[in-house]
């Protein structure tokens, strides 16, 4: 059987980008998948469509990260429909840059509800549903780690947010066989972040492998995280950048 067979996943924020990838790929591995958006509903239906075509379940659940009640009511859906909750996965995010003296106050709590709170929300929620060999999984960004241009200050400390977060709920959730993991990548080619522009050219500069990545090179390394295999790595913030922090 496959490594997730069995295993029922919540991906929050997963009808675009990364997220989409993961839900495609933890599908793939056996898992049922619930994605949530807040915008793109058609597109969160053809992530389904592409997990059903492939012979996986799927359900998309329109569900706003900085929403509280929608969170938790996404994950109930979630338990609801697949009968359990082992993997949560957290990559819904927004990035909004501006110099300091014009950051907006409401750029700054859009930022920090979606990319800090709902991680918060939606973990406290999982781990009521989890048993042992739980996952939880938040996508951070190398921006924890390395900010090498200007206008990125709230982004980053959003993303810091979660490493120490990251630390604590596995101190929390350890002991039920729950671990709790912060992946962190680099530039990726997405909407948030295109492999093409003028900026693109300068951060690749900034990358050791001298390229974006790919949506697919996050998605492996989650999978793998999500596995029974990962079953001793928690607490841990895990750079897969293409050395843009080294
Ligand atoms: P995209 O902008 O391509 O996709 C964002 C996804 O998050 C969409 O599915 C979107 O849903 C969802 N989302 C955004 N806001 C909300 C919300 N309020 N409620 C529910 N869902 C929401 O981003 P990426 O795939 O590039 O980014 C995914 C994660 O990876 C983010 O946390 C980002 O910070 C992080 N990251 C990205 C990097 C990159 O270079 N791309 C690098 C490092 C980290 P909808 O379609 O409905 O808007």
């Amino acid at each position: 059987s496959l490594p997730l067979t069995g295993k029922v996943a919540f991906i929050q924020g997963g009808s675009r980008g990364i997220g989409a990838a993961i839900a495609i790929r933890l599908a793939a591995d056996g898992a049922a998948v619930a994605l949530s958006y807040a915008q793109s509903a058609a597109a969160a239906e053809r992530v389904v469509q592409a997990i059903e075509a492939a012979g996986g379940r799927a359900l998309a659940i329109r569900a706003d990260s900085a929403d509280e009640r929608a969170v938790r009511q996404a994950i109930g859906a979630t338990v609801e429909a697949f009968g359990r909750l082992d993997i949560l996965v957290n990559s819904a995010g927004v990035l909004a840059v501006a110099p300091i003296e014009q950051f907006s106050i409401e750029d700054l709590d859009r930022t920090l509800a979606v990319n800090v709170r709902s991680v918060v929300i939606a973990s406290q929620e999982a781990a009521r549903h989890m048993g042992a060999g739980g996952r939880i999984i938040t996508i951070g960004s190398t921006n924890a780690e390395r900010m090498p241009f200007a206008g990125g200050a709230v982004y980053a400390m959003s993303k810091a947010a979660i490493v120490g977060l990251t630390k604590g709920l596995a101190r929390d959730l350890g002991a039920r066989g729950i671990t709790v993991n912060n992946v962190q990548p680099g530039p990726v080619d997405t909407d948030m972040n295109p492999a093409e522009g003028a900026f693109a050219e300068s951060l690749t500069q900034l990358i050791a492998v001298g390229r974006y990545g790919h949506v697919d090179e996050v998605a492996s390394f989650v999978a793998y995280l999500a596995s029974p295999q990962a079953g001793y790595i928690t607490g841990a913030s895990l750079l897969v950048d293409g050395g843009f922090a080294a």
